[in-house]
C-alpha cells in the first residue's frame, strides 16, 4: 500500500491549488482525479474557461454595430460555432499543460481513478489502496437535476453539454435566472437565437443589488431576451421539432424552442465518495461541514471549494485551498479573512463584494449609498458602451466602505478596487481621493 503525507481529491482549481502549495512546501503529496482530462476540474473543463472563451466571441459579435459607428467597415458574415468549440477546447489544453508543468515542478505525484474512504486514514482510487496523513477533499460540484427536466444531452442540456454543440440553435429555452443562466442568455443572444429566460424568482440573480438585476434585465430586454420571473415549468414536450415548456407563473405560457438549458444550479459531488467511512459530516445540502479552517470534524481531514458551502467560484477555491495547505504545513487553524467578490459575465458584466443594500435593510445596519453612472464616464464611451453604475455601501459613521456593486462595462476588473478597500477597510474619501488614471473605467470611483 503506497503511503502519502498529504493526498488531495480532485484536481480542479481547489485541488491543485493546494497539492501545489503542500508538494512546494516539501510535503509528499499525491493529487487524485478521475483521468488526466480532468486536471483543472469544472474551471478549465466546462465552467470559468468555456464560458468566459465563449462570451469573448459573444462580445465581439455585440460590438458590431459600434465597430461601423468608428469607421470600420466589418460586417459579420457568419459563425462557427464547430470553431470556436476546437478554439476552447485548445485553449484548455495549453491551460492544462501548464497546470501539470507546475504540479511537477512542486513534485506532486497523480493518480488517475475514482477516490472513496475506507476509513479515516485510507483511500480506495479505483481498486487501489492509499494510506495517508492528511487529506484535502476537493470534488467539487455537478450539474442539479431535477425529475422535471429531465436531461437527455440532446433537447434538455446541462451547461457541459452546451460546449459539446457544433451548431447553434435557433431558439433556446434557459431554465434558470442565477450566473450560469444569465451568461449563457448573453452567449446565445449575440448571435441571433431566440432566447427565453426562465427564473423562479422575483429578479434576475437573486444574490445581487435589486438596482443592478432591473439593470441586467433592461440591457436583456433591449438584447431582445425574453424574461420572465416568477415562473416555473410545469410541463415538457419533447417533440419533432424540439421542445415545448408549460411555463406558470406571473403568465401562463408555451414556450417552443429547439434546445433547453437547465441551468438551476450545481450540488456538491459528496455522495459517492463514502465519506461516512472516515466519520466525516455533510450537512442537509450534501456540503461537507467544516470549520474556519476548512478542517472537517476528523481533524486531520480537510474539505475546499465547490463541496463545501461557501460562494461557489474558482477564486474562492483558490485562497481555501492556500489556507488548508499552510494549515496542514504548519499545522495551524489559520482562518479565511478574506472577501469573496461575485462576478457575472453577463453584457453589461455585473460584479460585487461586502455588503448589498438589500442585506444592509434586512440586517438593520445603517447605511449611506453613494453612486455614480458610466454615462459619465469617457472610457466606458469610448469603450462603446456606457450604460450601468456603481453603487458603493458606506457607513454614515465613519465612512468605511462596507460594500459594492457595480454593472457595466469591465465590472470584473473594476470590482478589485473595492475589494481592496472593503477588505482593508478604506473610508470613502481616502478611495475616492485616490488618483486614477484618465481615461479609464475605474475612475469612475473617482465620482462617488
Ligand atoms: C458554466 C460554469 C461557469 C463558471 N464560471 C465561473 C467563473 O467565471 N468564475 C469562477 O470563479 N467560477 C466559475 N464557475 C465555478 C467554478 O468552476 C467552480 O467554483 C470551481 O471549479 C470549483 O473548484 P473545485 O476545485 O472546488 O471543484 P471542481 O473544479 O469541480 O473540481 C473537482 C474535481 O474533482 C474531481 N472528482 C470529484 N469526485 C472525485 C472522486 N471521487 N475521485 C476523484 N476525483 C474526483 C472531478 O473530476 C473534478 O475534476 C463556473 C462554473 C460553471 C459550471
Amino acid at each position: 500500500m503506497k503511503h502519502f503525507d498529504a493526498v488531495v481529491i480532485g484536481a480542479g482549481p481547489g485541488g491543485y491549488e493546494a497539492a501545489i502549495q503542500l508538494g512546494k512546501a516539501g510535503v509528499k503529496t499525491l493529487l487524485i482525479d478521475k483521468s488526466k482530462e480532468r486536471i483543472g476540474g469544472t474551471c478549465l473543463n466546462e465552467g470559468c474557461i468555456s464560458t468566459k472563451n465563449y462570451l469573448e466571441s459573444a462580445g465581439y459579435a455585440s460590438k458590431a454595430p459600434y465597430f461601423q459607428e468608428c469607421g470600420l467597415d466589418m460586417s459579420i458574415n457568419g459563425f462557427d460555432l464547430a470553431r470556436l468549440r476546437e478554439k476552447t477546447v485548445s485553449l484548455k489544453n495549453e491551460l492544462r499543460s501548464g497546470v501539470v508543468w507546475q504540479l511537477d515542478g512542486a513534485k506532486v505525484e497523480m493518480m488517475y481513478g475514482f477516490a472513496s474512504f475506507v476509513d479515516a486514514h485510507t483511500l480506495d482510487v479505483s481498486g487501489e489502496t492509499i494510506s495517508f496523513d492528511k487529506c484535502i477533499i476537493a470534488t467539487g460540484a455537478k450539474v442539479r437535476e431535477v425529475s422535471a427536466l429531465p436531461l437527455d444531452g440532446k433537447r434538455i442540456v446541462s451547461s457541459s453539454d452546451l460546449f459539446e454543440l457544433e451548431t447553434l440553435p435557433k431558439s433556446i429555452a434557459i431554465v434558470g435566472g442565477g450566473a450560469i443562466g444569465c451568461e449563457f442568455a448573453t452567449f446565445f443572444s449575440a448571435f441571433g437565437v431566440e432566447v427565453t429566460l426562465i427564473a423562479r424568482g422575483t429578479q434576475l440573480l437573486s444574490a445581487e443589488d435589486e438596482d443592478v438585476a432591473k439593470a441586467l434585465l433592461r440591457a436583456f430586454k433591449k438584447n431582445g431576451i425574453k424574461v420572465m420571473t416568477s415562473s416555473a415549468v410545469k410541463k415538457v414536450e419533447i417533440t419533432e421539432q424540439g421542445v415545448e415548456l408549460d411555463v406558470s407563473g406571473e403568465i401562463e405560457e408555451k414556450i417552443k424552442c429547439e434546445l433547453v438549458l437547465c441551468a438551476i444550479g450545481r450540488d456538491p459531488n459528496t455522495e459517492d465518495i463514502s465519506i461516512d467511512n472516515a466519520g466525516v459530516q455533510r450537512d442537509a445540502k450534501g456540503f461537507i461541514t467544516v470549520n474556519d479552517a476548512f478542517q472537517t470534524v476528523q481533524k486531520h481531514i480537510y474539505a475546499i471549494g465547490d463541496c463545501i458551502d461557501t460562494p461557489a467560484y474558482a477564486h474562492t477555491a483558490y485562497a481555501e485551498a492556500k489556507i488548508a495547505a499552510v494549515n496542514i504545513i504548519n499545522g495551524s487553524e489559520t482562518v479565511n479573512t478574506h472577501i469573496t467578490p461575485s462576478t457575472i459575465f453577463t453584457n453589461p458584466q455585473i460584479a460585487s463584494c461586502g455588503l448589498r443594500e438589500k442585506e444592509a435593510k434586512e440586517q438593520g445596519i445603517a447605511i449611506e449609498v453613494k453612486k455614480a453612472f458610466f454615462k459619465a464616464n469617457a472610457k466606458a464611451k469610448i469603450n462603446g458602451d456606457d450604460s450601468g453604475f456603481v453603487k458603493m455601501i458606506v457607513s454614515p459613521q465613519n465612512d468605511i466602505i462596507l460594500g459594492a456593486s457595480i454593472i457595466g462595462v469591465e465590472a470584473t476588473e473594476v470590482i478589485h478596487e473595492m475589494v481592496i478597500a472593503v477588505e482593508k477597510k478604506l473610508t470613502a474619501s481616502e478611495l475616492t481621493s485616490m488618483i486614477h488614471v484618465h481615461p479609464s473605467v475605474s475612475e469612475i470611483i473617482r465620482y462617488l
